[in-house]
């Protein structure tokens, strides 16, 4: 073995901000702190990087050029503050294809796009990649120019409902929040990260039984939010929570039938 292999695999989360998001679904910035306008939800956005001794992972990679004073390219800056360079990323996963959570694959470039990490290998669900690209529109007609983009450009590898395209990454797919959404699952017997989109996207979510209007099939979402929960506790995964405002990264560290999971949170580098 190299002595890079002994490099400590660490999570990161890289946050973009806080957002009020309406029925117009526009992503319009609000303070980390402040509730969002009447009627409106409360959305903060963190990519996940994963830091191990042979790859460097999104796992979802925010909402780049589409919110309100975002950037793609910022998330290039995040990068940078755990030494890292863009060239540095080699693998992107996506939970699902919403915008919010796969828009940093590309930013403007005048009238074209450009890829935000052109070398990256970027992991979708082939079927959720088959259904966007069946569309008629993704969103409107500039985002549909930016998935078009993505389709001729990136270096896209399609995930099946169950994979495993590295010894330590897991992908299976769970439905609920989108028709095909997906849990990643990170494991290289040291580390342990469940990220599963927004089927569990806050720890407000853990101990909490809902339907959710924005959930294609709100009820599998319900049921898989209670068997990742269970998974994450029994099976010691940190949780990332890729709309949690605080403290993305957590632990379920101990039950109680009438209180619910105890929740832990793991602070950015500490993830030992
Ligand atoms: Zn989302």
């Amino acid at each position: 073995m190299s002595t890079d292999s002994k490099i400590k695999t660490t999570a990161c989360p890289l946050y973009q901000g806080t957002f009020s998001v309406g029925l117009d679904k526009k992503f319009n910035r609000i303070n980390r702190d402040d509730p969002p306008a009447k009627g409106a939800l409360k959305i903060s956005l963190n990519p996940f990087l994963i830091k191990s001794a042979d790859r460097n992972y999104l796992f979802d990679i925010g909402i780049g050029d589409f919110g309100e004073d975002t950037r793609a390219r910022a998330l290039k800056e995040s990068i940078a503050t755990y030494d890292l360079s863009g060239d540095d990323i080699t693998d992107i996963f996506a939970s699902h294809l919403h915008y919010d959570h796969i828009g940093g694959l590309a930013g403007r470039n005048g009238d074209s796009w450009e890829l935000t990490f052109p070398d990256a290998k970027v992991w979708v669900s082939e079927k959720a990649w088959n259904k966007v690209m069946n569309l008629d529109e993704y969103y409107d007609e500039e985002k549909s120019q930016f998935i078009r983009f993505l389709d001729d450009n990136a270096d896209l590898h399609f995930l099946k409902e169950e994979d495993q395209p590295y010894p330590e990454i897991q992908v299976k797919k769970i439905g609920g929040h989108t028709e095909f959404s997906q849990v990643l699952l990170y494991d290289d017997g040291n580390q342990k990260y469940l990220m599963a989109g927004d089927v569990l996207a806050t720890r407000g979510e853990v101990n909490r039984k809902f339907a959710a209007k924005y959930d294609f099939d709100a009820k599998t979402s319900m049921k898989m939010r209670k068997e990742l929960t269970k998974k994450a506790f029994e099976e010691e995964f940190t949780v990332m929570g890729y709309h949690d405002s605080h403290h993305p990264l957590f632990k379920l560290t101990a039950y109680d039938e009438k209180q619910g999971y105890t929740i832990t949170q793991i602070e950015t580098n500490a993830a030992s």
